[in-house]
């Protein structure tokens, strides 16, 4: 999703870049299923719908389940709309990877810092569930959907100040991201949250803010 849009939530223009990441979702996810459906194999296109992405995305490599619930990509961090194709089509698997996110995960908190409802955990992984809208069974940071989804009605738009302030959640040039990604997943992971705060990482921008910048104005 578009980094800039992203630096205004919550606000309506923000939906904007969740919009075009599932628009471009579908049009990936029909494509791909209908190739696979031409190889002769069934192929069943899917969102958010039939099963939950984001442990599918880390079963396949994609990236780290972070403490806001979210899947956090190398190089895209928490900014992503995640699409699944269920096929019968014999295929090489990829592994989970890591790269540091649990533990920059243990020593941050600025995503349930910054939640205005609080729906987010602040503690350790665990089993425990907020309600029925919370998968059982698994230990991992849990976010209270419900809070959360309550909070995106009383705003009249979604929200994503989560994907906002997550250092992960930053557009830097190709190398110097590279470069901040391996110092947040070393041991310089102290200085790297201490670096983003400082440089103020994460503040909102308003809204004519990015209409000044998208249109040269
Ligand atoms: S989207 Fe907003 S309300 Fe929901 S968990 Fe993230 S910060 Fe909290
Ligand atoms: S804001 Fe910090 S604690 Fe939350 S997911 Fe991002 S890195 Fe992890």
């Amino acid at each position: 999703m578009d980094h800039d849009v992203l630096r205004t939530v919550p606000s309506a223009l923000s939906g904007t870049a969740t919009g075009v990441g599932y628009s471009a979702d579908v049009v990936t996810l029909l494509s791909l299923a209908q190739y696979v459906r031409n190889l002769g194999y069934r192929a069943y296109a899917s969102m958010n719908d039939t099963a939950s992405s984001i442990p599918y995305a880390v079963k396949a490599g994609l990236g780290e389940y972070g403490r806001h619930g979210l899947l956090i990509a190398p190089g895209f961090g928490p900014r992503l709309r995640i699409g699944k194709v269920f096929t019968d089509l014999p295929l090489a698997h990829d592994r989970p990877i890591r790269f540091g996110v649990e533990e920059f995960c243990q020593i941050c908190r600025r995503c349930s810092d910054a939640c205005p409802p609080t729906a987010i955990a602040t503690g350790e992984p665990s089993d425990e569930v907020h309600n029925r809208s919370n998968v059982r069974g698994v230990r991992k940071w849990t976010t209270d959907a419900e809070k959360c989804f309550s909070f995106w009605v009383s705003q009249v738009t979604d929200c994503s100040i989560c994907i906002r302030v997550c250092p992960y959640n930053r557009d830097y040039p190709g190398w110097l991201n590279r470069l901040r990604y391996r110092f947040m997943g070393s041991f310089l992971r102290r200085p790297m949250l201490w670096l983003d705060v400082l440089l103020g990482g994460g503040e909102r921008k308003a809204p004519s803010w990015w209409w000044r910048r998208a249109t040269g104005s």
